[in-house]
């Protein structure tokens, strides 16, 4: 949940918490224990927490952990006196319902929404063991005569320590089918990522020129652009492939950032990159590549090298395959490497 919501949600708690808490203390109904022990501590808690809540947002952790400390061991604490001072069996039994059950299963529910789920499941079955402890204690010899209820004690905790195993059994269900979302979403991610650079790589460039053939119809072109660096393995032979592939990071970090956001722009393989331009025509597309001509001649790239590009720009028209497109930019790009290099071309000299 959002830190922020997180907050507030808290706040509320605390605030409705204290207006029950005073309540309880100020009414005549209600365990003698509760009303002079467990609701004061729990609204001084509640007070604490509402301050640490306002002052010092950024240690929420704190109200979580401190809260279920505080809240296990008020009802806990409440739990034994009611235990002690209940005149018999019968009334120490009835005694415990149904605040303490209904207690020891908000733990559990508690624990798995503030700690890790195996935290969770040791916090959640401490609970019931201490329950048991104290319980046994005042159940253990049973009154002479009497019903022995410590049999009902061990099933009853039994019954809460079986929730608290459900509820672990379900978090680590989710834990894993979140794991596994998270991972597939990491391998989707990896499949369509260029590794040196970052940017989406043909695969995915592939698709977006598919996405946008289906588009087409919606009115509006597409612009494709092509560009190739020039004279690139010059770089490598001269300085080394890894200054190469400092290169290839920065012509892509100099061409994303002169590019609108709306624009693919991907890794086409080796030193060629690929740009798909949305609700561009011929003229458009032909601006954006010039525009990144320049930005990349303008660029200074490690050791002062000076890079240049050569750009095919093409744009898909009505009958257009995702491959002739492609291969108008490709046949451009050559024309505009033949014609010297450093130069955007998006129509065919002619004969
Ligand atoms: P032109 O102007 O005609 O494009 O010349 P060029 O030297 O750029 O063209 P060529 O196709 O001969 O060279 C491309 C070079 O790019 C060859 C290859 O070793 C290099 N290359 C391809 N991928 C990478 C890479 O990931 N890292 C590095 N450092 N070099 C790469
Ligand atoms: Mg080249
Ligand atoms: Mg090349």
């Amino acid at each position: 949940m959002h830190g922020q919501v997180r907050r507030r949600v808290y706040l509320a708690i605390c605030v409705l918490g204290l207006v029950g808490c005073g309540w309880q203390i100020a009414g005549a109904e209600g365990h003698p224990l509760e009303r002079t022990v467990s609701f004061p501590l729990l609204a001084v808690f509640l007070v604490g927490a509402g301050v640490v809540l306002v002052r010092f947002p950024d240690r929420i952790r704190w109200v979580e952990v401190g809260g279920f400390v505080v809240l296990a061991a008020v009802w806990l604490t409440t739990m034994a006196l009611q235990l002690a001072t209940a005149p018999d069996d019968a009334a120490a039994w009835a005694s415990l319902f149904p605040g303490v059950f209904a207690n020891l299963c908000l733990l559990v529910v508690l624990a798995h929404l503030w700690f890790d789920t195996r935290w969770a499941l040791i916090a959640s079955l401490a609970g019931p063991a201490v329950a048991l402890v104290v319980g046994l204690l005042r159940f253990v010899p049973g009154e002479p005569g009497g019903r022995g209820y410590a049999p009902d004690l061990v099933g009853a905790l039994g019954y809460v320590a079986v929730l608290a195993m459900l509820a672990f059994l379900m978090a680590r269900s989710k834990e894993a089918l979140a794991l596994s979302r998270a991972e597939a979403a990491r391998l989707r991610e990896l499949a369509h990522t260029d590794v040196l650079t970052g940017l989406p790589n043909r695969r995915s460039l592939i698709d977006a020129l598919h996405t946008a053939v289906q588009d087409r119809r919606a009115g509006g072109s597409t612009a494709v652009v092509l560009f190739d660096l020039d004279h690139f393995k010059a770089v490598n032979d001269r300085y080394g492939h890894d200054v190469g592939d400092l290169v290839l990071q920065e012509v892509a970090e100099v061409v994303r950032a002169s590019l609108r956001p709306d624009a693919v722009f991907g890794r086409w393989g080796g030193e060629e990159f690929l740009v798909v331009v949305p609700r561009a025509d011929l003229e458009a597309g032909a601006a954006v590549a010039e525009r990144l001509r320049r930005d990349i001649a303008a660029h200074g790239f490690p050791g002062g090298l000076v890079m240049t590009a050569s750009f095919g720009v093409s744009v898909l028209d009505d009958v257009d395959s995702v491959d002739a497109v492609l291969l108008r930019a490709d046949r451009l790009l050559y024309v505009a490497k033949e014609g010297g290099r450093d130069l955007v071309v998006s129509r065919l000299p002619r004969p």
